[in-house]
């Protein structure tokens, strides 16, 4: 799919904003939900983040919006009209970004508004007007409480990333904000997946919509090469810094199920010389702003976090995710991964599964439809080594053959599994996490000869990668 913006017919000042955005064409959620959204019709979207799904709502609703462009001063000429509710507070904060962008040639004004930070700049905005209003559902309730939001005006009201606002639990906290919109607009749902109680929020809001997928619900990303190794908890950090290592990766997210667990191994990670940081729901969110940001911008290797705190973080592709604790919902998983191989990169996800995690991953194979096959790992230091190390295997044999060295080809990335995936030119822009070309840390490390556990300093880390991963299917 290849459709380019021109075929929209958008008005000169959005379609100048797309073109400044280097956009080349329009990505299959694009293509498919713009459209319908320019005709006024309720739309219920399946597309997993990284998808373009941000444009593909923001647009037409700026396009519908033109009518109401005024160039007054006056608050009453700028009442809101298009309201976007999302989960958490970097997902909001992109959001408005994105749309701000999207907007700047136009007279619309856009806000948002999120919790833990002060009211008072964000009660100012809403005083002065604006048409677009981007918002987490507390916060929202705050400003409405307080007056400084006035609803009655909202033509759109978009619900993105719906499940996961479901999943924290913000369903009435969502009916009540509905309970003040008018009856006559247009609602967006956009979810992931499509659960039985998204289908019911939806029954409920929507009229009539039109479902439009990108890909079926509850899949994931053909792109993301997933991997499930069997592995104690014990040697779980020294399997991420093993494939860390061995795959080259850059960056790379690690999933955990808890606030302690998150701070816990961002602190024993860090102590083994990985640049990390944790990002959960007890950090400020100034703490969780800076964390995203250095990580954006190459300081940080390792972002160590939780679902909701990782929810909605616009990072264009992290090249790995690793599922350090199996999650308890399965539609996590799906969230996860869907940080790696977006907008249609090649990634990896790697999920630790402990003998106990058996239910959890009995739930995944069921919400992806796909078996999955627990992988035994090898570790580097269990391995026999050839004569690079010590001129004779570990064990000691006297096999002749012992003195062959086995030196594997040298590890290229492996190509996406594949090839059925959406193509777009954009899609096959290579991953830029950031304009720093830093080393991360468990290169550096290995490099310098820096001591791991169980192996002596004089020890060079072998490449052995290519013995390690069978070939795609
Ligand atoms: P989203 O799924 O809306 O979070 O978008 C993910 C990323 O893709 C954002 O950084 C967008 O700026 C970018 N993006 C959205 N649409 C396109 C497009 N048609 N071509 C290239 N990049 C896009």
């Amino acid at each position: 799919m290849n459709a380019s913006f021109s075929q929209l017919s958008l008005a000169e000042p959005l379609a100048r904003a797309v073109a400044e955005m280097g956009y080349e064409s329009m990505t299959p959620i694009q293509a498919q939900a713009i459209p319908v959204v320019l005709t006024g019709k309720d739309v219920m979207g399946a597309a997993q983040t990284g998808t373009g799904k941000t444009a593909a709502f923001s647009l037409p609703l700026l396009q519908r919006l033109l009518k109401h462009e005024s160039s007054s001063t006056s608050p009453a000429r700028h009442p809101v009209r298009a309201l976007v509710l999302l989960p958490t507070r970097e997902l909001a904060d992109q959001v408005a970004q994105q749309v701000k962008l999207y907007a700047r040639y136009t007279q619309l004004r856009s806000a948002v508004v999120f919790g833990g930070i002060d009211m008072k700049p964000q009660t100012a905005e809403l005083k002065r007007g604006v048409e677009v209003l981007v918002a987490t559902p507390g916060r929202l309730l705050d400003h409405i409480e307080a007056k400084n939001a006035v609803l009655n005006q909202v033509e759109y009201v978009v619900l993105d990333e719906a499940d996961r606002m479901l999943d924290i639990g913000f369903l009435p906290d969502l009916q009540r904000i509905l309970s003040f919109l008018p009856k006559q607009r247009t609602t967006l749902l956009f979810s992931a997946t499509f659960s039985p109680e998204i289908k019911r929020l939806a029954a409920s809001y929507l009229q009539d919509p039109i479902t439009i997928e990108v890909a079926r619900p509850n899949e994931t990303a053909a792109t993301v090469e997933q991997r499930f190794y069997s592995v104690g908890d014990d040697d779980k950090r020294r399997l991420v810094r093993q494939i860390l290592r061995a795959r080259e990766l850059k960056q790379a997210f690690v999933f955990v199920n808890s606030k302690l667990g998150c701070a816990r191994l961002a602190r024993s990670l860090e102590r083994e010389g990985l640049n990390t940081t944790a990002l959960h729901g007890d950090k400020s969110q100034d703490e969780r702003l800076k964390a995203l940001d250095a990580f954006k911008r190459g300081e940080v290797d390792l972002l160590v976090c939780t679902d909701v705190a990782a929810r909605g973080l616009d990072i264009k592709d992290v090249p790995a995710v690793f599922n350090f604790d199996v999650p308890f919902n399965a539609e996590d998983y799906v969230h996860r991964i869907g940080r790696t191989g977006r907008a249609g990169a090649s990634g990896l996800a790697v999920t630790l599964v402990s003998p106990s995690d058996s239910r959890l991953i009995a739930d995944i194979e069921k919400l992806i439809r796909k078996k999955v096959e627990l992988e035994a790992f090898e570790f580097e230091e269990d391995r026999p080594r050839g004569r690079i190390n010590t001129g004779r295997r570990a064990w000691g044999g006297d096999d002749p053959r012992d003195a062959i060295e086995e030196t594997p080809p040298p590890r290229t990335v492996r190509p996406t599994r594949r090839s059925s995936a959406p193509v777009d030119p954009f899609f096959s822009q290579p991953y830029e996490a950031s304009e720093v070309e830093a080393t991360p840390t468990w290169e550096s490390a290995s490099r310098t000869n820096a001591p791991r556990p169980g192996v002596s300093s004089n020890i060079k880390t072998k490449r052995k990668v290519a013995a390690l991963f069978k070939p795609g299917d």
